[in-house]
């Protein structure tokens, strides 16, 4: 998606109908409840309220009684694809062929909304009812406090996560911004994240490891390891969501802790990245380099193996 498009949100407010959302996305078991309105499952959280979700095609909106989702067609496009809000406005001109006349340069009289890059734009949903004891969470070791903790869990629900185990993400103030979709089944990707979604903005559960009032974070690449470093008893910890420190990322971890400890992946990557951050860092804050042995992550670690790891301190 370039970055330079702008939306017009009212026109496509105004030029898309309820109907043609619900069309869009195969919602067709909605029942009429009255002259101008429908009542039926809700599309966006699984399970319960039969009829919870109702909608006003009169006043061009809808609300679940259950999962407390309501608004206007953009609101509901944004649930059901787990995008924002400006998001939801380019894929229905897309899907919905609508090029006209907003995407020409802007002009005063328009409502016109540049697409912010400065960061991850705070999600206007949440969803219900993931399921935090789902198999492949036990597979992987984790136990179901621990989803709980972090609001993790398997959504059987419609739309772009349907099937995957759900992974809420926080900017730093603690504010819901995306979700993370886990496949379950090996489909690709294995992770899905929303298009758009700043990675280099988000160090995966800071707001979190900042409340802790601990000087020592541990930092890993990945959600499942810093689920587990949490699950063994050290809730400070962070994700990169990768193997690299991002410069925000870097502001974070000196503004908010005395003491890093780096433990990334035990292969050429988490390798090289553990070095170059150590390097960044060095002289600005204690630095520990936990180095596990070659193609161990910190997921594959019993609790009492991270334990042990973590009592060694290996300055440099
Ligand atoms: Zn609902």
């Amino acid at each position: 998606m370039s970055g330079g498009q702008w939306v017009d949100f009212r026109a496509v407010k105004e030029s898309v109908c309820m109907q043609a959302v619900l069309e869009l996305y195969r919602i067709d078991w909605l029942k009429r409840s009255g002259p101008h309105q429908l009542r039926g499952r809700c599309p966006i959280h699984p399970r319960g309220g039969q009829d919870a979700f109702h909608v006003s095609l009169a006043k061009n909106a809808f609300q679940c009684f259950y999962c407390q989702a309501q608004g206007n067609i953009l609101d509901l496009v944004a649930a059901l694809e787990q995008c924002s809000v400006r998001q939801a406005a380019l894929k229905l001109q897309e899907r919905l062929g609508l090029s006209g006349g907003w995407r020409s340069a802007p002009s005063r009289e328009r409502k016109l909304v540049p697409e912010k890059r400065e960061e991850n734009q705070p999600l206007g949903f949440a969803l219900r009812a993931v399921d935090p004891c789902h198999p492949y969470l036990a597979q992987r070791g984790i136990e179901s406090a621990t989803a709980r903790a972090f609001g993790v869990g398997f959504f059987a629900g419609r739309g772009m996560l349907s099937g995957r185990v759900v992974i809420p993400i926080h900017d730093e103030l603690g504010r819901l911004v995306a979700y993370c979709g886990r496949s379950v089944d090996g489909a690709a990707p294995r992770y899905k994240l929303p298009a758009g979604f700043r990675k280099s903005l988000i160090l995966f559960n800071l707001h979190r490891a900042a409340a802790c009032g601990e000087g020592r974070v541990v930092v890993v690449e990945g959600f499942f390891d810093c689920m587990k470093i949490h699950q063994a008893g050290f809730p400070c910890a962070v994700a990169l969501m990768g193997a690299t420190l991002s410069e925000q990322q870097e502001r974070w971890l000196l503004e908010r802790f005395r003491r890093v400890a780096l433990l990334l992946d035990g292969d050429q990557a988490g390798r090289r990245g553990s070095a170059v951050i150590a390097a960044r860092l060095a002289g600005r804050c204690s630095i520990e380099v936990l180095d596990l042995p070659p193609g161990e992550q910190p997921d594959q670690l019993s609790s009492q193996e991270i334990r042990q790891l973590l009592k060694q301190e290996t300055k440099i």
